[in-house]
């Protein structure tokens, strides 16, 4: 698409004179493969890729975007689901030039105190590289997902992540004990100290936790790590439904307290598409409708905890509450078990294009949103396929619809957006929120403008205003445009 660029002329000759070669690599093909989300789904257009090497290389493009009328759209390893990692397809407002800044090459762990349990990390670390750093000074770091080999510490921050262990450790927003980022107007925020108290005013670091990169550019964080566990405990459950799976929940914390890591659920659907797809089978038979992968950690050593487990399974079995059960007897079964539950967005992914959902209820709401969001989709939507999965000590399930047999992108075109309305109406009215884990980005964003707090979507756009009062991080995303805004741009996608 021809671009109108309103910007002062001459930008890329400035970034050119401020930047590194390295720092600005002239290669259509290299930026064309930042310009795809992971679903596939949506295609941007950037006019230039930025790869700086440090804070100080990105105050420099971040100044002169400022100085330039320049779009920034942040990108870390480009796994977000909700369209936000990558530019729009259409011209920004003020038709600015889009620069995508990926911060890849910033990757290194600047340190780790195993004593004050902190690590300090640049914004392009991979995840499950500072897993393997933290292990090696007998340490963990308690935020892991199935896209770990790819996401970037500073886009997890920027997504305020979740993942596996939020039951037991919390979500980034937990983790974050420092940051350090480069806000619009090119200043360097430098809170990246592993402060556990720190109560000097505004906390402007989780701010920009969850801002997906509207407020600023990540750089660097200090995060939060636990000893390494001595012993961990691992079962898959098979279950009648979301009622027994919470009755067993309760069971588990009631005699286990903060042991219980991970409870994560999946439907039979996703089992079976995952056998079919990639041929990983579930360790117990798929006639149960609802399995459970659970696990348990602690810091002291010995097999008791694996014996703590079977007993409590087995005395849930005896309540009727457990149909079948099954416990890792290795380090490989482990793998295994946690392989088919973090593939099944991959195995989504391979059958086509599906409607995504990630919704929270209080967990105790989880089998009413249940049964009462299967029957509703049902009705209204014959032959749409649901499938479920998620984090279900979280209160958060990946509610998704795939089109009817036979059916595709057309079908999720014409009824997509009506079937999303159905379930996030049935969310709000249970208390819930229409994004539990992977944020708003342009996917939610409408649905933010019709469901969200009027008093809290202002406050959010004064801050933006505020801090960005240019529009320049990565504009059309996240924070919805005030409602006398969105009804003179009627009609525009
Ligand atoms: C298979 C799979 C499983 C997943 N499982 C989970 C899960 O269990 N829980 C969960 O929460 N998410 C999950 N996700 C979503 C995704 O992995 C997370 O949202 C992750 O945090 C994105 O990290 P990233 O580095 O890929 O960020 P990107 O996708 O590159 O970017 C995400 C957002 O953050 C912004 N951003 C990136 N880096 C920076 C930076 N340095 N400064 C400012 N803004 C920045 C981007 O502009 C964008 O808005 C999953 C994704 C996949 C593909």
């Amino acid at each position: 698409m021809a671009r109108a660029a309103a910007a002062e002329p001459g930008w890329r000759a400035a970034l050119a004179a401020a930047l590194p070669p390295a720092a600005l690599p002239d290669d259509p093909g290299l930026l064309a493969a930042h310009l795809t989300d992971w679903r596939g789904q949506k295609t941007g257009h950037a006019d230039a890729l930025v790869r700086p090497g440090s804070a100080a290389e990105v105050q420099a493009v971040v100044r002169l975007a400022a100085a330039h009328g320049l779009a920034l759209v942040p990108q870390g390893g480009n796994t977000g689901l909700v369209g936000g990692s990558v530019p729009e397809p259409g011209p920004v407002p003020g038709a600015r030039p889009v620069l995508l800044v990926s911060m890849q090459r910033m990757a290194a762990v600047r340190g780790i105190d195993p004593i004050g349990l902190s690590m300090t990390v640049e914004a392009g670390a991979v995840l499950e590289t500072v897993h393997t750093a933290a292990a090696l000074h007998g340490c963990a770091f308690p935020l892991s997902l199935g896209a770990k080999g790819s996401a970037t510490i500073g886009g997890l921050v920027s997504t305020n992540a979740g993942g596996t262990q939020v039951l037991r450790h919390g979500p980034m927003r937990a983790l974050v004990l420092g940051l350090e980022a480069v806000l619009p107007d090119g200043g360097l925020l430098d809170q990246l100290a592993p402060l556990r108290k720190d109560n000097t005013g505004y906390d402007l670091k989780q701010l920009l936790i969850g801002a997906e990169g509207t407020l600023g550019i990540v750089t660097a964080a200090s995060l939060r790590l636990v000893p390494a566990p001595a012993a961990r405990a691992t079962a898959w459950v098979g279950l009648s439904g979301f009622d027994a799976a919470l009755a067993l929940l309760a069971r588990l914390r009631r005699a286990l307290g903060e042991t219980v890591e991970s409870f994560e659920c999946m439907g039979r659907e996703g089992l079976e598409l995952v056998a079919a797809l990639l041929g990983h089978r579930a360790p117990v038979g798929l006639e149960h409708p609802l399995h459970v992968l659970i696990e348990l950690a602690s810091a002291e050593a010995g097999a008791a905890l694996d014996a703590r487990l079977v007993d409590l399974l087995a005395e849930a079995a005896g309540a009727g509450i457990v149909g079948n059960a099954v416990l890792a007897q290795t380090e490989a079964q482990r793998g295994q078990f946690w392989r088919l539950r973090e593939e099944l967005p991959e195995a989504e992914r391979r059958e086509g294009p599906a409607l995504k959902n990630d919704v929270s209820v209080p967990v105790a709401c989880v089998p009413q949103l249940h049964a009462q969001g299967i029957a509703a989709l049902a009705a209204a939507f014959p032959g749409a396929r649901p499938l479920v999965f998620g984090h279900l000590g979280d209160g958060n399930l990946h509610f998704n619809l795939r089109p009817p047999a036979g059916e595709g992108a057309r079908w999720l075109a014409a009824h997509g957006e009506a079937a999303r309305r159905m379930l996030h109406d049935l969310v709000i009215s249970l208390g819930g929120s229409i994004s539990a884990e992977h944020g708003i980005g342009t996917l939610k964003r409408a649905e933010l403008a019709r469901l969200g707090n009027p008093a809290r979507l202002a406050a959010m756009r004064a801050i933006k205003a505020a801090l960005d009062p240019q529009g320049l991080m990565n504009p059309e995303k996240l924070v919805p445009p005030a409602p006398a805004a969105l009804a003179r741009g009627a009609g525009a996608s």
